[in-house]
């Protein structure tokens, strides 16, 4: 019943085909390296987490290694990267990093992160389109993070609260002690059996099944952390998230909102509390320590941008054209100008995006008109109704205003940081350029693109726009080489190896490309790239 789930949905059926891989997954689908839990630290308890908290308290010096822990971890983020499911939207992977990074910092200095964990691991988000409210830990510092999360959380705090939760377990090893404690099976098995956990979490039926199963399962308490782990998860991701400036009543209003769920929500789609047995002890331990006043955060009023951005996540979870037109429809409800100014923004943005999504252009543009009038001088959120509006413009094919974007400053740098360039600008920006075709503006902005992937040579989108203007400008062989770092930074060698070869047999082609000076550079380039790409391409092949 349970085995089912995983051949489903990842991309990954050659994990899957052993039957004892399956009989494993069937015995340990909880296993799961989940968050699953949440036991939330009391408001008044902040004396005690400002205590010292750089050791690992529960440690006993034994886990694997950090770099064994790491080359698990892309093991795995090899798999979900080929997962259609994961999905790079810029647009809130720029949002979620604007909250990771500031987490990250305040780790450093707390010293919760040591540099050695820092330099080694990935302490990367992977983003989920799934509607389940989901977030989880991997090992090397991968984290998940699913869309329906994203979605029902009301401010940036609360996601910081799960996000510095989920890091804590990363930074004080606990994932590494959970391996170390099943060291009796290989990387590969506990690879396969965190994958197939991911799967059965992703839809209602599995989600059931997971309770089901959960209780016996957890007998085994194989791979699930510990009591003591989530409450020193608690106390020290409580410890980052107000450090890194974030409200700490993100972290008791986000224990609400679970609870409430709990109880009103019985179709599977909250996995995060589901799948882990302690879950109604500790909320009935935390409820009784809530300070008063704080019980009833119901109306509390999320920010603009994050309603907005909590929209954007429904929109793209949810992208089916009856749900399109249920968001649509919303803005025209008579009682939306009663409500908060950032209930309305969120409502116009998911509208907006909604009719842009059922080629209605007109209608996107009237919701972006109302929710430019709305968002008035918020800088973040009038930043990101530009980029919806390009957007807009893109799935129109109409691109008269962003015009600007391509020539130069355009989109956005009028703000105060003018300097910086975001990630969002500089690939929507690619998508202009792709789309008009004018030569000069497809150089300005691969110029850019190379610029950026040298600074972030993992970002595999900005290497695959990168690819398309390669192929705009007839130069196939950079083409080639470009998609070659969009694999490579998928952790997929083997693809980056095809590529990096299909150039190779472009250059010695008798009567092949003329070859200019310029192609002497790429060619030695490629050459080198091939060499270095295959040496890791058998490190990978010998850890399977
Ligand atoms: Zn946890």
């Amino acid at each position: 019943m349970v085995a089912r789930a995983p051949r489903k949905k990842l991309n990954c059926m050659p994990l899957f085909k052993s039957n004892r891989a399956i009989s494993l997954i069937k015995q340990t689908y909880v296993a799961i390296f989940f968050v699953a839990t949440w036991a939330f630290l009391p408001a008044h308890s902040n004396a005690q987490s400002a205590a010292p908290a750089m050791l690992p308290l529960l440690g006993d010096g034994s886990e694997i290694t950090s770099g064994a822990e790491r080359r698990l971890g892309d093991r795995i983020a090899r798999e979900l990267y080929r997962d259609p499911d994961f999905i790079d939207d810029p647009v809130l992977a720029d949002y979620m990093q604007g909250i990771w990074q500031p987490l990250l910092a305040a780790a450093r200095a707390r010293g919760d992160l040591t540099p050695e964990l820092d330099e080694r691991f990935a302490w990367r988000i992977v983003l989920g389109r799934d509607r389940s409210v989901n977030a989880f830990a991997l090992p090397g510092g991968y984290l998940g993070v699913h869309l329906g999360l994203i979605s029902v959380v009301s401010s940036r705090s609360e996601l910081a609260s799960v996000l510095g939760h989920e890091l804590s377990h990363v930074t004080q090893r606990h994932i590494a002690r959970l391996m170390t404690k099943s060291s009796q099976q290989t990387p590969w098995m506990i690879g396969a059996m965190i994958l197939g956990a991911l799967a059965a979490s992703k839809n209602a039926d599995a989600g059931n099944a997971l309770i089901v199963g959960g209780q016996a399962v957890a007998a085994q308490n194989q791979l699930n952390f510990s009591r003591d782990m989530e409450r020193e998860a608690d106390r020290v991701g409580f410890g980052v998230m107000t450090q890194a400036g974030f409200d700490a009543q993100g972290f008791v209003t986000m224990f609400d909102k679970l609870q409430q769920a709990s109880r009103l929500n019985d179709s599977g789609a909250y996995p995060y509390l589901r799948s882990h047995p302690l879950t109604t002890e500790r909320i009935a331990d935390m409820q009784s320590r809530l300070p008063l006043g704080t019980a009833n955060p119901g109306n509390l009023t999320p920010a603009m941008p994050h309603a907005m951005m909590a929209a954007r996540a429904r929109v793209l979870s949810n992208p089916g054209i009856d749900a399109l037109r249920g968001w649509q429809g919303q803005a025209d409800e008579s009682a939306l100008a009663n409500q908060p100014a950032a209930v309305q923004a969120g409502v116009l943005y998911g509208a907006a995006m909604a009719a842009s999504r059922l080629r209605d252009a007109p209608q996107a543009r009237e919701q972006l008109n109302r929710l430019q009038k709305v968002v008035g001088s918020d800088a973040e959120a009038a930043l990101q109704t530009l980029w919806l509006d390009v957007e807009i413009a893109l799935a129109a094919h109409d691109l008269p205003k962003p015009q600007l974007l391509a020539t130069g400053d355009g989109l956005g740098m009028n703000r105060s940081e003018a300097t910086k360039l975001r990630r969002p600008e500089l690939l929507l920006q690619a998508q202009i350029v792709l789309q008009m075709g004018h030569p000069e503006s497809l150089d300005a902005v691969g110029q850019r693109l190379q610029t950026w992937v040298a600074l972030t040579p993992n970002d595999a989108t900005a290497w695959q726009f990168l690819a398309s203007i390669y192929t705009a400008q007839n130069k196939n062989l950079r083409a080639l080489r470009a998609e070659a770092e969009a694999k490579v930074a998928q952790l997929d060698y083997a693809g980056a190896l095809d590529r990096l070869k299909g150039a190779q047999d472009q250059l010695r082609a008798p009567g092949g490309a003329a070859v200019s000076s310029a192609d002497h550079i790429d060619a030695s380039i490629i050459d080198t790239r091939l060499r270095q790409i295959e040496v890791l391409f058998k490190e990978q092949a010998l850890d399977s």
